[in-house]
Order: structure tokens, then sequence, then C-alpha cells
């Protein structure tokens, strides 16, 4: 049984979006794991994930699903990471921060401020012979640069493994936070110097991974002994087509570099998910090795691929499920037969094989 689990989010249509295709999308769900693509110049596909959140899935529902098991984890003192991946404009960051990490808002909250108050929770909780405390980092890779988002003087750190860290980017800050208010104050600064960075280098936000880094030390004070639990949220950099923008210069060895770092995830994330022992490259990407000891051995990960169900967003949405489907294989769609029968839908090709689908749709 792996610890990887693939979701997929669809974000509702924007106001934009339905002036021009009124309420038609191109996903068809059938249960909360499948659904049905339909794209004009395709064949209908049925995908099958860990978990599927529809346009009318609530902050709290990804939380709960994707996130309660790592912060519990954590505080046991294991790692684990959550990464949203998909196209810019699909609602990675709106799942990460909700629309604005400081707002505050019970209901649009995304998982950056619910794990925080999720494990603040935790921590409240021990005992009175165990100190806790939390440490948190912020940082950027751009163009396979680890840039700290805390202190920008620091813009190209390095990444090491120490025999007792595990593996730490060397000299990044680590800000010790007593509470959720503090924690966010201080990744909103963070945030702000995002900002700042773009406009001084006149990039976009969409081209760097963002990563939250919180980690959760607890001291017995009985016996000294020291638990550490480890969680990163990525947000990562858009993952559509270079040529779609007509990219040249700067634009397109961005896009290159990007499509590098997530093909590598993509690779060390199904190494993971085969359940192949041996070689798993982590070191192929600034990415995979940071995040090396949040991914596999006991750590959870979970990727939620985020789509537009816009028909005009069709093909990077179908890129996106592909990926979601080249990580992780989860099941033969066998019931796409009772829904075509039911529904009299237009056919649909069934698979029988894994294999299959695999060679089918990607
Ligand atoms: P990305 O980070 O993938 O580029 P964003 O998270 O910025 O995309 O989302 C694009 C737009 O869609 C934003 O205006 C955001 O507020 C909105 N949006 C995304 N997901 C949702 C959602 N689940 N509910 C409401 N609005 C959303
Ligand atoms: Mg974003």
């Amino acid at each position: 049984m792996s610890n990887v689990t693939v979701c997929v989010r669809f974000r509702p249509l924007s106001s934009r979006e339905r002036k021009i295709h009124e309420d038609s999308v191109c996903v068809q769900g059938l249960d909360a794991e499948s659904f049905v693509f339909k794209d004009d110049e395709e064949e209908d596909i049925t995908f099958c994930f860990d978990r599927v959140f529809y346009q009318d899935s609530e902050q709290a529902d990804i939380y709960e699903f994707l996130a309660l098991p790592i912060v519990a984890d954590v505080i046991n003192g294991m790692n684990g990471t959550i990464i949203t991946y998909g196209q810019t404009g699909a609602g990675k960051t709106y799942s990460m921060e909700g629309p604005s990490i400081l707002e505050c808002d019970e209901h649009k909250n995304g998982l950056v401020q619910r794990v925080v108050d999720g494990l603040f929770e935790h921590m409240k909780s021990s005992t009175d012979t165990v100190t806790c405390t939390m440490k948190l980092s912020m940082v950027e890779i751009y163009m396979e640069k680890v840039r700290d988002l805390l202190d920008l003087s620091k813009d190209n750190l390095q990444i090491k493994e120490g025999r007792n860290q595990g593996i730490y980017i060397a000299g990044v800050s680590e800000i010790t936070v007593a509470n959720t208010s503090e924690a966010l104050c201080c990744l909103a600064r963070g945030i702000a110097n995002r900002a700042v960075g773009e406009t001084q280098m006149n990039l976009a936000s969409s081209r760097s991974h963002c990563l939250y880094v919180f980690l959760v030390q607890q001291e017995s004070a009985i016996d000294k002994r020291l638990k550490i639990g480890k969680i990163i949220l990525v947000d990562l950099a858009g993952s559509e087509k270079a040529d779609k923008t007509g990219a040249c210069g700067r634009a397109l060895e961005e896009a290159k570099t990007i499509n590098k770092s997530l093909s590598a995830l993509g690779n060390v994330i199904n190494a993971l998910t085969t359940g192949k022992t041996g070689h798993i490259p982590y070191r192929d990407s600034k990415l995979t090795r940071i995040l090396q000891d949040t991914l596999g051995g006991n750590s959870r990960t979970v990727l939620l691929c985020c789509c537009s169900p816009s028909p005009s967003d069709a093909s990077e949405s179908l890129s996106t499920l592909r990926f979601g489907t080249r990580t992780k294989l989860i099941k033969t769609p066998m019931k796409i037969n009772s829904f075509e029968e039911k529904d009299n839908k237009k056919p649909i090709t069934n698979y029988h094989t894994q294999s299959e689908f695999r060679d089918r749709i990607l």
C-alpha cells in the first residue's frame, strides 16, 4: 500500500468563462473517485483518482481529506507533503492560501491556514512534560535556484543532508512562531517578498515553485528525547505548455526548467507508487531533493491536481489529469458500462486492463 494519494480538484467557472460558455463544463462527475472528461476534440475519457473534488467542493473538505492525516503524522514525528499541480489559473494558490493568507475566513481559508491551526491545536493539548516548538520557513525555487522568501538577501541556498537532520536547506531562515496569527503574519511577509522579487526581476509568480515548510519539534523534559515532524506544502509553478504563450528567450528557458522539475517530481512519485525498490531519482531537481525526506518511506504524499472545468482549458486540464494518472494509476475504470446504459451517453471506450487504459490516455 503506497503512501501516495492523488486527488483532483475542479475550481468553479469564473464569471468570464460563464459569459463565453454559459454553464458548459468538460467534467461530468460519476462519483467521489471518478468522472468523465469531455473534450470536443477527443473521445470521452473516464478518469479515476483517490478522490475528486468537484466545482462545489469546500476548502474544509480539501483539508480534511488531504491534510488531516498528515497533521497527525507530524505530531507523531513523521513527515508529509501536499503538492498542488496544474496550469496557471487552475486554483493551486486558492487551495493553498484561500483568497488571502491573512483574511481569516473560516469558510475560505486554504490548506496553509488550516494546517497551521491544526498543528497548534495538537501542540496545545500535549502534556506538560513536553516542550513543543513550531518553526517555519518559506522558499521559492526559480530556475533551479532556491531563494529565501523570509530573507531576500539569501537568493541561492544549497540543499544539504545531515546525519541527524535529514535533508535541509543550509542557512534558510527558520522562524519560531508561538501561535497561528504569528505564523500567518510571517508567511504574509514571505508572500509580499515574493511579489517584490518578482517586480524587481520582472517575473510572474506562476513561474516559480513556492514551498511552505513547517517543523514541529517536541522535547521531553523527562528523557530529553526529541521528536521532529515536518510538513511541506508546495504551490507548484504553472504546468502550462510553453508553445501556447509563444515563449521565447527567458520565458522558454523558464518553461523548460519548470517542465524538467515537474517531470522529475512525476518520476519520483511514480517510482514510489509502483513500489519499485532501488533508485528513486530525487537528485534530478532541486524540488525533489528538498522534498526527499517528505516523500516516500513512511511519509504521506498528496498530489492535488487542480483543473479548470472550462471547455477552453480542456487541453491543459487533460494534460494535468494525465500527469496525475502517470504518477499513480488508481484502478481500471470498469464502472463506465453502467453509466453509459443508464444515461445513454455517447459511447465511451472501455478498458479491461490497467495497461490498456494507460496506453489509451497517456
Ligand atoms: P493558480 O494558483 O493555479 O494560478 P488561483 O488559485 O490563483 O490559480 O486561481 C485562479 C482564480 O480562480 C482566482 O481568482 C481564484 O480566487 C479563483 N479560484 C480558484 N479556485 C477556486 C475555488 N475553489 N473557489 C472559488 N474561486 C476559486
Ligand atoms: Mg498561483
